[in-house]
């Protein structure tokens, strides 16, 4: 799914022209609205926010292939061990 940015001025849809990453978990998207009436040009601050689910690439060696062989119980299981108690 594309990323739809909105003017904050006059609400119509914008384009991302470019976008500058500042940082490993910030990028600036650099926008300009579509409405020519408008024509409002702004930056917006695109960042991390959280993890939903982690990433393969954080599970031990193994792991995925274990899971692939495992049924959806134990799956849930897996993942219920994975996620810090809230
Ligand atoms: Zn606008």
């Amino acid at each position: 799914m594309a990323v739809r940015v909105k003017c904050n001025r006059c609400e119509s849809t914008a384009t991302i022209h470019s976008s500058s990453e500042e940082s490993e978990f910030v990028k600036k998207l650099y926008c300009t609205c579509n409405n020519p009436k408008c024509g409002h040009s702004f930056v917006m601050d695109l960042t991390f926010s959280n993890t939903l689910s982690p990433s393969a690439l954080d599970f031990p060696e193994g792991f995925i292939d274990k899971l692939m062989s495992s049924t959806q119980m134990e799956q849930k299981k897996i993942f219920s061990a994975l996620s810090p108690a809230s």
